[in-house]
């Protein structure tokens, strides 16, 4: 399994995982990178999480990846993925409009996102992963979650 798949999958998961713990104030990403083992999605959020909460987040994300959760990947209209999922698949900053059809990433009950990378079959595959930092950027509103892949 590549590293560049599991440390991508990683960023749904975590992102999902985010959702759960900070609930819906958070469910718009901002940005998402993922470099070798390394990874950091960032969401728009109103304040610093707590150390609990962060804690909660990394505790709940990898016991997504013990359940071995199989990833649906979708292609289809962007149309059909609208009246299907709503405005979930979209991050915080708009896809062209020229973009008529999607590949969506679904992890039903979890996390459901507009994304041509590449992924693991199931979330197994993405191994344990440890969330190293969570920075939140006051003035932009922004929360930065960096993770590391267990190697
Ligand atoms: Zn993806």
């Amino acid at each position: 399994m590549s590293v560049e798949r599991r440390a991508h999958t990683a960023l749904h998961v975590v992102k999902g995982a985010i959702v759960k713990v900070l609930g819906d104030g958070a469910k718009w990403s901002a940005g998402a990178s993922a470099n070798g083992s390394h990874g950091r999605i960032t969401v728009q959020f109103d304040r610093k999480p707590t150390d609990d909460e962060v804690r909660k987040i990394q505790r709940l994300a990898n016991e997504k990846i013990k359940e071995d959760q199989p990833i649906e990947i979708h292609v289809l209209s962007r149309a059909d993925a609208e009246a299907r999922w709503g405005d979930l698949i979209y991050d915080l900053f708009p896809l062209p409009e020229h973009i008529t059809e999607l590949q969506v990433f679904h992890l039903p009950g979890w996390n459901v996102n507009a994304c041509n990378k590449e992924h693991t079959s199931s979330t197994g595959g993405v191994g344990e992963l440890v969330i190293n930092k969570a920075r939140f950027r006051n003035k932009k509103q922004l929360l930065e979650v960096s993770f590391d892949l267990v190697e």
